[in-house]
């Protein structure tokens, strides 16, 4: 854990955030600035900068999270397609230095392609994300 880390403060519950799936290892919840409905980060408890950081048990881990969610959250937001990105360090323009899997939901024609797609272009509401982890919630099984 580090008392800096945005995302370190979120696994101790001390940031509020809407958490869509959690277990021993990891958590996953929807980002607070999202470039598309659904835009989820995953990330593992240890508090580590890049996935090398990790032991090859955690990235399985991390990974495993990944792939359970994947369908969920495309079933929820009636997306076709989802693009998944990782920072890898401060020195990529990862804000956040501890590791986090971005999964960005995209649907045919959205207009974006990989270079806008980490773009923000969002007004959400408060609603909007607490409805938006309970649909997706709802397709975990
Ligand atoms: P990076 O640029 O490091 O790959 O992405 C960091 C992500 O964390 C950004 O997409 C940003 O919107 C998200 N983020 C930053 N602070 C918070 C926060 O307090 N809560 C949530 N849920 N997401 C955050
Ligand atoms: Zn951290």
């Amino acid at each position: 854990m580090s008392n800096d880390c945005v995302f370190c403060r979120i696994l101790e519950h001390k940031i509020p955030s809407n958490i869509i799936y959690e277990d021993k290892n990891n958590l996953a919840f929807l980002d607070i600035n999202p470039s598309a409905p659904g835009h989820t980060l995953i990330i593992p408890k240890k508090h580590k900068i890049r996935v090398e950081d990790l032991s090859i048990e955690e990235v399985r881990s991390l990974f495993s999270m990944l792939h359970l969610l994947l369908k969920p959250i495309c079933e929820a937001m009636n997306a076709e397609a989802t693009t998944i990105a990782i920072n890898n360090g401060p020195e990529s323009g990862q804000d956040i230095p501890h590791v986090h899997i971005h999964v960005i939901p995209r649907k045919i024609n959205d207009g974006k392609g990989v270079s806008q797609v980490l773009l923000r272009a969002s007004n959400f509401k408060t609603e909007d994300f607490n409805e938006i982890a309970a649909k997706i919630k709802e397709k975990i099984n």
